[in-house]
């Protein structure tokens, strides 16, 4: 943890916001140690409470942020609302991980927390947070192989894949004592990369997790990620990149609706306007996974937020 740590730029003159959850979730305390080991300050203060948060960051001048990137989100919007100015705060890395996010929530993250936002994966079965990091290319995690070594299987055939597939990550712990795991099914769907990365380093990388081999969708026979709705959402200027995905089965045929939070201004717009909107996240949604959508607006910050990992689909089928 503590190399990953470092591959986001921290140094042991840094204050870290663990916002992570402490107690039997592995996030909390790897991070923790991680922190300690590079001689960096850590603030302990776990996930929720968002207002204490940001009066911490701001009275101890926190550097990196350490937490879901759905509540680094959360924490921007209520900041936001505070009045507080994100630019004037010490923030200058996040370490996100614990829930799949795309390339999109990156640059609202960075743009609205004005902090390089990286990538981290880990799984509690295997070490916790640590198991992969991404670097300042932010183009893929480097594995740390040292430790793990990975393979990429097709999960319906469980025979490997190429290199630069996508398919199931499988893990090995090479140095861990106590329990060795051996071929451990992370459910996660990624794809690996052995170009050597502009950083230098040689360590394979994998791809940003796209799915999980246990929660992908089929929707009418079409395989759908949330991370693809959450893709095209993101493309729409004045949507709030909070979402939640209904999957029904009403007359034997699989419908989705995808429930999106509008901003306070577009809200308040016209009912034409609206239905523009709507319109448009239709097709956008519709370019990403080929299938129409229902999409139901409502009203600014009426989805639940979470402290920890969103909950982004509900599928009322009986499979
Ligand atoms: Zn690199």
């Amino acid at each position: 943890m503590a190399r990953a740590l470092t591959m986001t730029g921290v140094h042991k003159s840094d204050k870290i916001q663990n916002s992570y959850g402490y107690g039997l979730f592995t996030g909390g305390m790897g991070v923790h140690y991680g922190g300690q080991k590079i001689g960096a300050t850590v603030i302990p203060i776990s996930a929720g409470n968002t207002m204490r948060q940001l009066e911490i960051m701001q009275d101890f001048e926190t550097t990196v942020l350490t937490c879901t990137p759905s509540y680094g989100l959360y924490l921007a919007e209520v900041a936001e609302n505070e009045g507080i100015d994100t630019g004037k705060l010490k923030l200058k890395a996040g370490c996100f991980g614990a829930e799949m996010w795309t390339e999109e929530m990156r640059q609202e993250l960075e743009k609205r927390l004005n902090i390089s936002a990286q990538n981290i994966y880990g799984l509690t079965e295997i070490i916790g947070p640590g198991v992969a990091m991404e670097c300042s290319i932010k183009k893929g995690l480097h594995i740390f192989e040292d430790h793990f070594y990975p393979e990429i299987i097709d999960p319906q055939t469980m025979k490997q894949v190429s290199d630069g597939e996508n398919g199931e990550l499988v893990l090995t712990t090479l140095t861990r004592e106590g329990m060795p795991v051996i071929r451990f099914r992370t459910r996660d769907i990624t794809a690996l990369n052995r170009d050597i990365c502009e950083c230098g380093r040689t360590q394979v990388k994998m791809d940003r997790i796209t799915g999980r081999s246990d929660d992908m969708l089929k929707i009418r026979g079409v395989i759908v990620f949330p991370s693809q709705i959450e893709k095209a959402l993101l493309k729409i200027d004045g949507l709030e990149p909070q979402y939640q995905i209904i999957v029904t089965r009403p007359h034997h045929l699989d419908e989705i609706e995808v429930m999106v939070e509008t901003s306070p201004a577009l809200f308040s717009d016209e009912v034409k306007h609206v239905e523009e909107i709507k319109k448009n996240i239709e097709i956008k949604i519709h370019n990403e996974i080929g299938l129409r959508v229902n999409i139901s607006l409502v009203e600014p910050k009426s989805l639940p937020r979470s402290e920890g990992k969103a909950v982004r689909v509900i599928d009322k089928r009986n499979l």
